[in-house]
């Protein structure tokens, strides 16, 4: 695939550009696919990523005409497409019951 993506981006950029550009692509989706690991697998206790967490798991669990961020609300916010505050301010017991029961019927 990165193969193809560095085909595609031979034809905007000269070489040299291009090598500059594709690595700092590649090392950006590497940073990006460490944090949405890390979304799904850390346990954050409390702070910016729980909120970012647990946005990123109504993103994923949730209303699927909503929530388009994938990890900040901030676009949310500005295309009225953000969860409704009782779905974001429930208590984590009860979201990560909700979740596990969206996981478990998925699996089924
Ligand atoms: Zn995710």
């Amino acid at each position: 695939m990165a193969a193809v993506i560095y085909f595609i981006f031979s034809f905007f950029f000269s070489p040299y550009t291009l090598a500059a550009f594709f690595s700092g692509f590649l090392l950006g989706y590497l940073i990006y696919d460490e944090c949405h690991y890390a979304m799904h697998h850390a346990n954050f206790k409390s702070g910016l990523f729980k909120r970012i967490k647990d946005h990123h798991m109504l993103h994923h669990y949730s209303e699927p005409e909503k929530g388009f961020g994938v990890s900040s609300a901030i676009w949310d916010v500005i295309f009225g497409s953000g969860f409704s505050k009782k779905k974001a301010g429930q208590s984590e017991k009860k979201k990560g019951n909700e979740l596990k029961e969206v996981q478990e019927q998925q699996l089924n």
